[in-house]
């Protein structure tokens, strides 16, 4: 007897080249046969989605869940938008466990800690023995990996070298938005990551974000990404498609702005790069504060945003629209001669950051036929799991893990996911509470103690090779 037989819909997994209409059944959280007409009678329980697509679930390769980007709801929102899997990329570690129990929706995370000044770091210059005791504690303490947080908070180049080979030799996932004291979160700063990165793995975060047309014009600057990537294969990365940016609007005592990519934001938009630049970005709806909308993070801009800010004394995440439409796109589009991507997979900087916008606005790009929905699936499961060592996710081979996202092409929303066989999202409502952190063995013991599962990866292991759809 099977658990569930999903019966009905178009089916999508790219690495078995299935693009049909299919029954999926699954049984002990697994996947154990997809086939044409299976009989119903071998299942406890039938559910029909004719004219649904079923893919691999969806992985998002960078999200926030740390209350500091938003609030503690992402893990819902992130249900809500058809994700069974996330990477979160900067913590705080601490409090992204301390809230899976209470506010958790049953999804899959793995969590990179912050490897940044002013917060895990003093300085901008931390040594060797201040980057093994971070890195080894945050993985004893279920960490991934960490992420340096360049763009926000940079580190001196010879530093963030050094703090990528330390996380390889610990064994750790290790991830930058780049940026250091010398460039910014550019196209020179991601020119300047790939060197850094001295041939080793390592995830480049949005690349989009350097593509904004900060030094030359943005195609150049995206043709010139592309080129980067192309030449240097050991770098995984992701893209988002919003044109929304994620950062904080803090300020300090002195009026200064503590992030370097808000700044940037402000100078950009023609304001100063201060507290009154921040005011007079709220007055002219340029800057969205993000806030609690009861369960929820929105967006809120102009005199209510600016109250917020204030009421907050400047401690809010915000949001900029940033991200010009070419660049997504084309950094969506672009394949290696091989046929593989060039950007691995498609991501939203989402999660507690009101844009997990993956299905609403990444199908778009299949209507209009940017992507198949092989390729889509595999941008937005496949080569994400892989990038994350998930061996059992990211495809619907039998005995890989039943994490499943079943979605509407018409209205390009959600209708169920599945975490291991178990309903975690369906018609507009969560199910799924809890969760499930993806972690290495140093941390599985104190992820356990707080009553949250655990998978085990190995992110020191190599990543398979690139996907061809
Ligand atoms: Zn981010």
């Amino acid at each position: 007897m099977w658990d569930l037989l999903i019966k009905g819909a178009t089916v999508v997994d790219p690495l078995n080249r299935i693009e049909a209409v299919r029954d999926v059944a699954i049984e002990n959280g697994q996947i154990a046969e997809v086939g044409v007409d299976l009989p119903g009678g071998c299942a406890r329980v039938v559910e029909d989605y004719t004219g649904k697509v079923l893919q691999p679930g969806i992985v998002d390769s960078h999200v926030h869940l740390g209350e500091m980007w938003g609030s503690p709801f992402g893990f819902k929102m992130l249900a809500m938008a058809g994700v069974t899997t996330c990477l979160d990329m900067a913590g705080p570690l601490d409090n992204v466990l301390k809230n899976i129990p209470t506010y958790g929706s049953g999804i899959n995370c793995a969590i990179l800690q912050f490897a940044s000044p002013p917060f895990t770091f003093k300085t901008n210059e931390p040594s060797k023995e201040e980057m093994d005791a971070l890195i080894d504690q945050s993985m004893k303490e279920g960490a991934l990996g960490v992420k340096l947080l360049g763009g926000h908070y940079p580190l001196k180049p010879a530093v963030s070298s050094l703090l990528i080979k330390t996380a390889l030799e610990h064994g750790a996932y290790i991830a930058w938005h780049a940026g250091t004291s010398e460039h910014g979160s550019n196209i020179e700063g991601m020119r300047e990551a790939v060197e850094l990165s001295q041939g080793n793995f390592l995830h480049l975060a949005h690349i989009n974000a350097y593509c904004r047309g900060a030094i030359r014009p943005e195609l150049e600057e995206t043709k010139e990404a592309i080129e980067l990537l192309l030449a240097n294969d050991h770098i995984h990365c992701e893209s988002y498609i919003s044109p929304r940016n994620g950062t904080r609007l803090t300020c300090f005592e002195n009026g200064k702005i503590q992030s370097k990519v808000t700044g940037n934001c402000l100078k950009r938009f023609g304001f100063t790069d201060d507290r009154d630049g921040v005011e007079a970005a709220f007055k002219a709806n340029k800057v969205w504060a993000v806030y609690d909308a009861g369960g929820y993070s929105d967006l809120v801009t102009g005199e209510a945003g600016l109250k917020l800010w204030k009421e907050h004394n400047t401690d809010v995440g915000g949001s900029f629209n940033v991200n010009p439409p070419l660049p997504r796109v084309w950094l969506a589009e672009a394949k290696r001669p091989d046929g593989s991507f060039v950007v691995d997979a498609i991501s939203t900087d989402g999660g507690c950051i009101p844009r997990n916008v993956i299905l609403e606005q990444g199908l778009s790009l299949v209507k209009l036929g940017i992507l198949t929905l092989s390729e889509f699936a595999a941008k937005t499961s496949l080569n994400p799991a892989r990038m994350l060592r998930l061996d059992t996710k990211g495809h619907l081979s039998v005995g890989a893990d039943a994490d499943i996202t079943i979605y509407d092409l018409d209205t390009q929303k959600p209708v169920a996911t599945f975490v291991k066989g178990k309903t975690i999202f369906k018609n507009g409502k969560v199910y799924g509470s809890n969760g499930t952190v993806i972690c290495t063995k140093y941390g599985e013991e104190f992820v356990k103690g707080l009553g949250i599962n655990t998978l085990v990866v190995d992110p020191g292991k190599p990543v398979a090779d690139r996907f061809v759809a």
